[in-house]
């Protein structure tokens, strides 16, 4: 199945849908942070140390762990999404990295910043699994 180059118009759109996600994803760190530099002040002042040695005590450990998480899979989306960025400016978006076929325009409306093919994808997914074992 060979699919077709990204025309223009199509470039647009993702960068678009990018630029959205990307905002996004800002938008819910910038909260996160502002809600943890309020607690912090109440208790230590110290960002960093609030949000891993909190997770010692009391009841929120959880819920701190959980943000810490989230906030850690954000930055790497931002990460992929910078990334995403770059490679239309380069105008290798769309490009499997892998095997250099076009990606599936359908999968990129779903992950825009996607950077390999679904067979690709699920060859990699394959050896994690077996490399886990
Ligand atoms: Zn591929």
């Amino acid at each position: 199945m060979a699919a077709k180059k990204l025309s223009p118009d199509k470039l647009r759109h993702f960068e678009e849908l990018i630029r959205g996600e990307l905002r996004e994803s800002l938008d819910y760190i910038n909260n996160i942070n502002k809600e943890q530099s309020l607690g912090a002040r109440e208790s230590s002042g110290d960002l960093s140390s609030y949000a891993y040695h909190q997770a010692d005590q009391g009841s929120d450990t959880n819920l701190m762990e959980q943000t810490v998480m989230m906030l850690e899979s954000e930055r790497e989306k931002i990460r992929q999404l910078n990334e995403a960025l770059r490679r239309i400016a380069d105008e290798t978006y769309g490009v499997c990295e892998i095997c250099g076929e076009f990606i599936q325009e359908t999968r990129l409306e779903i992950i825009p910043y996607a950077t390999c093919c679904v067979a690709c994808q699920e060859k990699s997914e394959d050896k994690k699994r077996r490399q886990k074992r």
